[in-house]
């Protein structure tokens, strides 16, 4: 085994590549120490270079829900690669994976998953009166529509620019510590690699593209009303993470994205969810079928106009997409004014990937990913509390991290006022202890239906030495 393999991979590739890395919370800037170049995954497990194997709680940041490299979804992707890499034309799989989406987030993830409801851990009570799951009748599946595109951020950067297009009109407001990719209106006190690097924003994002982005803090329903009113007539879109998880995770408050629903439609702007983080992750439809469902409908469900996916809908190759109001998807192109092209859209290996991972992910898979969290999450909870750390857990569904902090944080300031130093400790003595986990504070954990008790034991097993470092 050659101990130093990280370092010179790493040295290698900082001659040719910017900071070494493709995308920047990869060069452990927050953790510090090398960052381990892997050379295969399989399962709950990842392999590094010098031939070490960590149990991975990063999970390709979300892709990998069913473990790496599950048979099926390599065997799909195979057998499509086999007839062919990208055609430049549409195929049928394009329209599958469209149906299958529709399909999942209409009945709430519930359509061939068997008869369990959605697991909404997290999320409190407030299951409807009478016991039933599911939007009142009249709501309209909210994936009329959907369009492929090849990363989140062009997801996003489609549908601000679809929402500006249908509107007629030029502000959007987004909440600070929330990420949606790296295109310019979104760069505005964004989350995940700007968080973990302390960026307010960009360079090279103009001043007057800027100006154009209203960043609110998030959880604050007066910040909303207070801009509607002072520029509700000019407002586009409002867009969202479905439940905040690039600033650690932090869960939308009870009822905060239906009051969005609500503020934006009285005033004509649209709402846009972005699910790319968690659509297919946290339950069968996304955030938003784990929280619709619980929602007591007492005003009527609430209804995003567009909804973004990406990460688990291309199960680990580059595919993400858009979907909604038909009306408002009609107005791309080819049938509408606004534009939006890709060489690679729907490319039919990657919508492979997708389709086989969506079948894979049935109820059970779910279960065991809330179950996974769960104990994980209390297993972390329990070390640190032995060592007299502060810290509270914070859980959306499935997805969960940690901010070393007395109460729960709802907002961004809030998430950045934790006390951090804590984190890179942990982190390297969880690494050495062969467990990769999210090198940075503000990023959540993920974890795969294939951490079973091997993995898991490893994972508990090296808590005690980890809390330590951390309360040290
Ligand atoms: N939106 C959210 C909520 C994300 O978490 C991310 C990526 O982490 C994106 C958008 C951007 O996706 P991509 O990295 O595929 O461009």
């Amino acid at each position: 085994m050659n101990a130093s393999a990280n370092d010179t991979q790493f040295a290698r590739a900082r001659q040719s590549i910017p900071g070494g890395v493709n995308s920047p919370v990869r060069a452990f800037g927050s953790v510090g120490g090398t960052p381990r170049f892997m050379v295969s995954a399989q399962g709950a497990y990842v392999t590094d270079v010098e031939g070490h194997r960590y149990a991975d709680l990063v999970n390709s940041w979300g892709p990998a829900i069913l473990g790496h490299a599950h048979p099926a979804v390599v065997a799909a992707v195979q057998e499509a690669a086999a007839r062919g890499l990208s055609f430049g034309a549409s195929t049928p799989g394009e329209t599958e994976l469209a149906e299958l989406v529709r399909g999942r987030v209409n009945n709430h993830g519930r359509e061939g998953l068997g008869s369990g409801g959605p697991g909404g851990v997290g999320l409190g009570g407030g299951v409807r009166s009478d016991g039933a799951v599911g939007l009142p009748k009249e709501t309209r599946n909210p994936v009329e529509k959907i369009r492929l595109v090849s990363t989140g951020t062009e997801a996003t950067m489609t549908a601000i620019r679809l929402a500006r297009g249908f509107t007629g009109r030029e502000l959007l407001i987004k909440f600070a510590g929330h990420y949606h990719g790296h295109s310019d209106a979104l760069l505005a006190e964004a989350g995940s690699g700007l968080a973990t690097l302390a960026m307010p924003g960009s360079a090279g994002v103009t001043a007057a593209t800027a100006a154009q982005t209203l960043v609110l803090p998030y959880n604050d329903l007066d910040a909303v009303r207070l801009a509607f009113e002072e520029h509700g007539h000019n407002v586009a879109a409002i867009i969202v993470e479905a439940a905040a998880a690039n600033m650690g995770v932090v869960a939308p408050a009870r009822g905060f994205n239906r009051a969005l629903s609500q503020i934006a439609h009285e005033f004509g702007a649209l709402l846009i969810i972005d699910e790319v983080l968690t659509g297919f992750r946290v339950g069968p439809a996304g955030w938003w079928g784990l929280e619709s469902s619980l929602v007591v409908p007492d005003g009527g469900g609430w209804e995003p106009d567009l909804i973004t996916y990406g990460k688990v809908i291309g199960g680990g190759l580059p595919l993400a997409a858009l979907g909604g109001r038909a009306d408002v998807m009609d107005f791309l192109a080819p049938l509408g004014p606004v534009y939006q092209a890709g060489t690679l859209s729907g490319n039919p290996v990657a919508v492979a990937a997708g389709i086989a991972t969506l079948r894979a992910a049935d109820r059970s898979v779910y279960d065991r990913l809330d179950a996974t969290a769960d104990t994980i999450a209390s297993e972390v909870s329990a070390a640190l509390s032995t060592e007299g750390v502060e810290h509270v857990v914070q859980r959306a569904g499935n997805l969960f991290s940690f901010a070393f902090t007395a109460e729960p944080p709802r907002t961004y300031d809030q998430v950045r006022a934790q006390q951090a130093f804590r984190y890179p400790p942990f982190f390297h003595a969880m690494l050495d202890a062969g467990v990769s986990l999210p090198p940075s504070v503000f990023e959540a954990w993920f974890v795969s239906a294939a951490h079973n008790g091997e993995s898991l034991g490893q994972i508990v097993a090296a808590l005690p030495a980890a809390a330590k470092a951390a309360a040290a």
